[in-house]
């Protein structure tokens, strides 16, 4: 062996070695329709603005670490109830990664349990941070298997309940009064994070029942609604555990950029919430546009993406790819999602020059 592999060997943990690293496909000349983004741009006097706030940004300095005058615009803006605070993450990727770490216990291994096919970065945060990771299969339907949920819960004791609403990659919302139960069954000892990264196209939220429950955590990102770019996340909770994980969170976790940028977009959130209204009608059309199609089975979106099955889905996304189209081919991620591709919704325009690539794929 070498001595850069020995190196390696005697260092990285062989469960970080075995694992395949975060792909994410080079988009560049193709129509990208796999990543969830939001395809509006910022208008251009807005940019201009924007651009002078952050050409006047004390690059020199480290951020002020409380946060105060973002954090203010997401508690004022966004729905958060009163006497509940928020804490900032580099994406909610990030938040992800502090409930890990803040939950990981050293005595016994805690738990993580989430509904799969799901977000993959639970089962990665969980399994880094040196935690249990126990996926409860959704039914072939692709609904909430409640019964399987509360037996993991009753079995597993979980310190974590993921639960993303709506879900990523199929895109439906989850019953409420299952979500819920739920919560309900963790009482106690676990915490259910509910993350509502599409909230901007699901207008479902548990924000307003954090008062109800002790043991929820509310997590959102502002990559979705059309900041994917700047990387900020946040979630709330009660307040005895949001300074628990505060402990965990890198102190200058958000840069002074996307501190300005945020600031300014949340300015101007009626800009972003048209943008989501758009893209909403955007995702009626096209998915009445794909049930038209023949031979296509089309599952209910509450997000701003599409789950369909088709009866040969590496076939259709192989064409798709050579028309310069990339989606996701989502056909291996699990075995309820055999056949299965998923499309982010965008422009009328992208969106008609997606429908007409995938008929030629389908006839091809
Ligand atoms: C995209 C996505 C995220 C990650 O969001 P970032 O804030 O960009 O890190 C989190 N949860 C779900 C379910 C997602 O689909």
């Amino acid at each position: 062996m070498s001595p850069i592999a020995t190196l390696v060997n005697s260092t990285i943990r062989p469960d970080v070695q075995a694992v395949a690293s975060y792909h994410v496909a080079d988009a560049s000349g193709f129509i990208k329709l796999d990543a969830m983004e939001n395809p509006y741009h910022l208008p251009h006097h807005l940019r201009e603005d924007l651009a002078q706030r952050l050409a006047d940004v004390a690059l020199n300095r480290y951020p002020a670490p409380a946060y105060s005058s973002v954090k203010q615009r997401i508690r004022d803006k966004l729905g958060v109830p009163a006497g509940y605070d928020v804490i900032l993450g580099n994406g909610s990727d990030e938040l992800i990664s502090i409930l890990c770490m803040a939950c990981a216990m050293q005595d016994r291994r805690a738990t993580v349990v989430a509904p799969t096919p799901s977000f993959v970065m639970y089962q990665r945060s969980a399994q880094f941070a040196g935690m249990d990771y126990v996926g409860v299969p959704l039914k072939a339907d692709l609904t909430l298997d409640l019964p399987a949920m509360l037996a993991a819960i009753a079995e597993h004791k979980p310190a974590l309940v993921f639960l993303s609403y709506p879900n990523n990659p199929t895109g439906n919302l989850f019953a409420e009064d299952d979500i819920v139960a739920i919560i309900r069954a963790l009482d106690g000892f676990g915490l259910a994070i509910v993350d509502e990264a599409y909230e901007p196209f699901a207008q479902q939220t548990f924000m307003h029942r954090l008062p109800e429950f002790d043991n929820l955590v509310v997590m959102r990102t502002v990559s979705k609604l059309g900041l994917a770019g700047i990387r900020l996340g946040y979630m709330s909770a009660a307040p005895q555990l949001l300074a628990e994980f505060d402990k965990v969170r890198p102190p200058y976790n958000i840069n002074v950029l996307t501190q300005v940028a945020a600031e300014f977009a949340l300015d101007h959130l009626e800009v972003l919430n048209q943008q989501a209204a758009a893209l909403r009608a955007a995702r009626a059309d096209l998915m009445a546009a794909l049930a038209a199609m023949p031979d296509v089975e089309v599952f209910p979106s509450a997000a701003n993406f599409i789950l369909i099955r088709v009866p040969d889905s590496d076939a259709i996304n192989a064409k798709l790819l050579s028309h310069k189209v990339l989606i996701k081919n989502v056909s291996k991620m699990h075995s309820v999602l055999t056949n299965c591709l998923r499309i982010t919704v965008s422009t009328p325009e992208e969106n008609s020059t997606f429908l007409d690539a995938f008929a030629a794929s389908q006839a091809a």
